[in-house]
């Protein structure tokens, strides 16, 4: 049977002919996929209010020779909802769907990771668990760990020398000791490497209860350090207030 059922996030959706439009999910199974929802822009289609940006659902593809179609889709998470209207939580969501799609292909490799990962973010957004920033950066850090760039911020990323290290070189991979510090090296505030390890471990009492100059470095941090490994910018990064 060419059938198949998955759960899915929607991370983008675009508009094709009148009243359809295709949509590219990040499935829990199947990795990317890229599908059509016919009819969703019709006010009486009964799939339109569900493939939208931010949604969690479990979906019945129907496999297509080039796209697939969606043939069913039931709401699991309605993460649009507690997202869309607050422009916080928008934009740190944007730049996780975008992130997102940039670290994975269609029709590649499954990837349960990145997708529990998002599932869990924006989850966390949608309920105003934490700050959108902060959820965005662990977000960002964690997804880059899954894609084998954990970067380090106490031992050495270099020789694994016992931290923490005032050094740190995007290029070296984090926290570099003396003996391994390159030429181009910053020196970010220890409550910075703090919050970054915090971020990426999930330790979100520390999280939580850093200060606001610690936060902002951290996100030019994040933010550098996702380009250096995706060679590109994502374009919703500059979207966020930090
Ligand atoms: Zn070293």
């Amino acid at each position: 049977m060419p059938l198949y059922r998955d759960e899915a996030v929607v991370l983008r959706t675009q508009k094709l002919g009148e009243a359809d439009r295709i949509v590219t999910f990040l499935t829990r199974g199947r990795g990317r996929v890229r599908a059509v929802a016919k009819g969703v822009r019709k006010t009486s289609s009964r799939l339109g209010g569900r493939v939208e940006p931010f949604m969690l659902v479990d979906v019945q593809f129907y496999e297509g020779r080039s796209l697939d179609i969606v043939t069913q889709a039931e709401t699991i998470g309605a993460y649009g909802l507690g997202i869309a209207g607050d422009y916080g939580r928008y934009t740190a969501g944007t730049a996780m769907l975008e992130t997102a799609e940039q670290l994975t292909e269609t029709g590649a490799e499954p990837a349960l990771q990145l997708f529990l990962l998002l599932a869990g973010g924006l989850r966390s957004l949608a309920s105003g668990e934490h700050p959108p920033g902060l959820i965005l950066d662990a977000f960002l850090l964690r997804a880059l760990a899954v894609a084998g760039w954990a970067p380090s911020f106490t031992d050495c990323a270099r020789c694994g020398d016992p931290g923490p290290h005032r050094a740190f070189a995007l290029a070296s991979g984090g926290s570099v000791c003396p003996t391994c510090r390159p030429s181009v090296a910053t020196a970010p505030h220890p409550l910075t490497l703090d919050l970054l390890a915090a971020l990426l471990s999930g330790d979100w009492d520390v999280a939580d209860a850093s200060g606001e100059r610690p936060r902002r470095e951290a996100s030019g941090i994040v933010a550098a350090y996702l380009q250096w490994h995706l060679e590109r910018q994502v374009r919703s990064l500059r979207l966020v207030e930090r």
